[in-house]
């Protein structure tokens, strides 16, 4: 037998007793079945009610095809479920219900606003950690939806009222639902002023202004079809709260009002790309004069090997001395850039020397416990940020 909804005329009812007619099973977990509930089961999109049940925490809320809802209590480690024939108290818990509540309305409206602002129908929607309303429509214009959503909340403003109730079928036949019922007997319907009707078994707030706000989060394509995400009541207030606290703090870490963050951003931005240009000049000029010295070094070499050790130079400044230094045929150059990170190595050669750099870094990268290697004619590597490089170098070729 059907369990009895007592959220169906009361959705702000959320003290009950009740007697527990039977045990039954969930997913192979025993449940509590009870003659009568507050408790709303996870259906048509609508998450399940948490709360207590008996002194014991309620984790889940499922209903079979039959009607029956299961009770699925948090037992603690060797307890027992209520006896059948038992009386208990339940309480629903508020804050999840309330917050339900404004999403599952606010879905009502905004899939009300989506037909008449956009033509679009909804085809599923879910109310979850994320609330989304998958319509019919292919793609969905941005602006049209931002207009629904501006309807939406101006239907908040005008306090609708909400009715839930079961209407005869003389009744059901001249109501103007926005989409078919999904069950065929005792069809409970949802109607909000002349706004809209719609058959729905969940929980609604019984005033539109009850939702508070209702916000778009975004519009997406998913599965080839038009879906809006969006969020409604407490849990919209309390992103809204977040998101300005956020812009607040930007504002006080920049010394600026919050309205000002995205123009200071702006000046950052272009600020920080100034200075990486000249960075990058300053680096250039530093690596051409490094080049110089050091072929300096290279002519006056005997063997025309070079070891040189640059503060600061990443692997792109190396290649930039190397290539000048390697244009000397007979030339080898072992070249390092010490950065925080790590150490950048390169080893590269001029065309007539036969030295075989791959092989070598890959010998000293095996000694320092970095990495690195390459073709005979140019290697690079990383070596721990320590390393001396120099003497490592005079070691191997030893
Ligand atoms: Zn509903």
């Amino acid at each position: 037998m059907s369990t009895e909804r007592l959220y169906f005329d009361d959705p702000f009812l959320h003290r009950f007793s009740a007697r527990v007619v039977a045990h039954g099973a969930w997913a192979g977990a025993p449940s509590v079945v009870l003659d009568r509930t507050a408790f709303y089961p996870e259906a048509g999109g609508q998450m399940a009610d948490h709360g207590v049940l008996g002194g014991l925490p309620v984790r889940d809320v499922q209903v079979d095809d039959d009607g029956v809802v299961h009770h699925l209590l948090a037992l603690p480690e060797g307890g027992a479920l209520p006896v059948p024939g038992a009386s208990l108290e339940g309480e629903v818990d508020r804050a999840r219900r309330r917050v339900h509540m404004a999403l599952h309305t606010g879905q009502h409206m905004l899939s009300r606003a989506l037909v008449d602002v956009a033509g679009a129908a909804t085809v599923s929607s879910r109310l979850g950690a994320t609330c989304t309303i998958d319509t019919d429509q292919d793609a969905l214009d941005e602006a049209r939806v931002a207009e629904a959503e501006a309807l939406v909340n101006a239907v908040i403003d005008d306090d609708l009222p909400i009715r839930a109730f079961f209407p005869t079928p003389e009744e059901l036949a001249a109501l103007p639902l926005r989409r078919a019922p999904k069950v065929t007997a005792n069809i409970r319907v949802i109607q909000m002023g002349d706004f809209d009707v719609s058959p729905c078994g969940g929980t609604h707030c019984t005033r539109s202004a009850q939702v508070g706000l209702v916000r778009v989060l975004g519009v997406e394509r998913y599965k080839g079809k038009g879906r809006v995400l969006f969020s409604a009541g407490p849990r919209a207030r309390r992103e809204l709260w977040d998101e300005a606290g956020t812009l607040r703090a930007m504002g006080r870490a920049f010394t600026c009002g919050a309205a000002e963050v995205p123009t200071v951003v702006d000046k950052l931005r272009r600020e920080l790309t100034e200075a990486r240009e000249s960075l990058g000049a300053a680096r250039a000029k530093l690596a051409e004069h490094t080049a110089q010295e050091l072929a300096a070094a290279l002519d006056a070499s005997a063997d025309k090997h070079v070891v040189a050790v640059l503060e600061g130079a990443g692997p792109e400044q190396l290649r930039a001395v190397a290539a000048r230094l390697t244009a000397q045929p007979q030339a080898v150059v072992f070249l390092a850039g010490r950065l925080p990170e790590g150490m950048a190595v390169l080893i590269a050669r001029g065309a007539a020397s036969g030295f075989g750099c791959g092989a070598f870094l890959k010998k000293a990268a095996e000694a320092a416990g970095g990495r690195g290697g390459g073709r005979p004619e140019h290697a690079e590597g990383r070596l721990p940020p320590g390393t001396d490089w120099t003497a490592l170098v005079a070691s191997l070729r030893a």
